[in-house]
């Protein structure tokens, strides 16, 4: 067995026990590859363990993977980085989901991009949760009224939220920022909006998002190894 596939069955058998923890049911958590700085044989050996759904943070870095692997239907891929404009065609053409929207000018280039011949692009709002100026996401205080803007545009479905926590290593410090944005997500399906994404959790924190509702979480190290960047 692979370095990589041996990986993913233990952090999906660390999902299963978190799950089971917090009374939840393991098959409401997905898994979300980050292969960000990942070269196409890993991406390929995640694949052959049944993984298919990766997330990526650099346009440049992620093209070239996604057009090697462009005969894998099956594949799913996330922009989870910080958005350029002059990159949002290229997230557009080439992605399934953008998770890190924060910005109504990059919502408009997004659905105008978007081809026809693919279905609304599926996005999560990313939300600054730990209100730190220097970071990206809408503010909590934000976030109803740009929820609500988004509506106006057909080519990109909203499916929910995504959060970058401030570090801590202290697993009831790292609750707290998720329970914020599970509020917050509840609050929004209450108002009417159909969200089924909560997207929280990194290899650090991961136990802490699902203990708060997390249905996605996002692990690069934990499957692929330390990053050398
Ligand atoms: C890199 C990255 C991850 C994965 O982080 P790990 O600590 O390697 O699991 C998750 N989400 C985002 C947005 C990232 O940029």
């Amino acid at each position: 067995m692979s370095t990589i596939s041996h990986s993913l069955l233990q952090i999906k058998q660390r999902i299963i026990q978190t799950a089971l923890q917090y009374g939840r049911s393991a098959d409401d958590i997905q898994l979300l590859a980050v292969s960000k700085t990942r070269p196409v044989a890993d991406i390929i050996s995640a694949m052959q363990a049944g993984q298919y759904r990766f997330g990526e943070s650099y346009v440049q870095e992620a093209i070239p993977k996604i057009q090697a692997l462009q005969g894998e239907e099956k594949l799913e891929w996330h922009f989870i980085g910080p958005i350029q404009s002059n990159k949002t065609r290229l997230i557009a053409e080439n992605f399934a989901w953008v998770q890190s929207l924060d910005s109504l000018k990059h919502a408009q280039r997004l659905h105008d991009q978007r081809p026809d011949y693919l279905s609304p692009l599926n996005v999560c709002i990313q939300v600054n949760v730990s209100a730190e100026s220097q970071k990206s996401g809408i503010s909590l205080s934000e976030l109803a009224a740009f929820a609500q803007a988004l509506t106006k545009f057909p080519r990109l479905q909203l499916r929910g939220l995504m959060t970058i926590p401030v570090y801590s290593q202290d697993f009831t410090q790292q609750r707290l920022p998720f329970r914020t944005l599970y509020e917050a997500y509840s609050q929004l399906q209450k108002s009417s909006f159909a969200l089924d994404t909560l997207s929280m959790g990194m290899t650090e924190d991961m136990e802490a998002a699902i203990a708060e509702g997390a249905t996605m979480v996002r692990i690069g190290t934990a499957i692929f190894g330390e990053r050398g960047e």
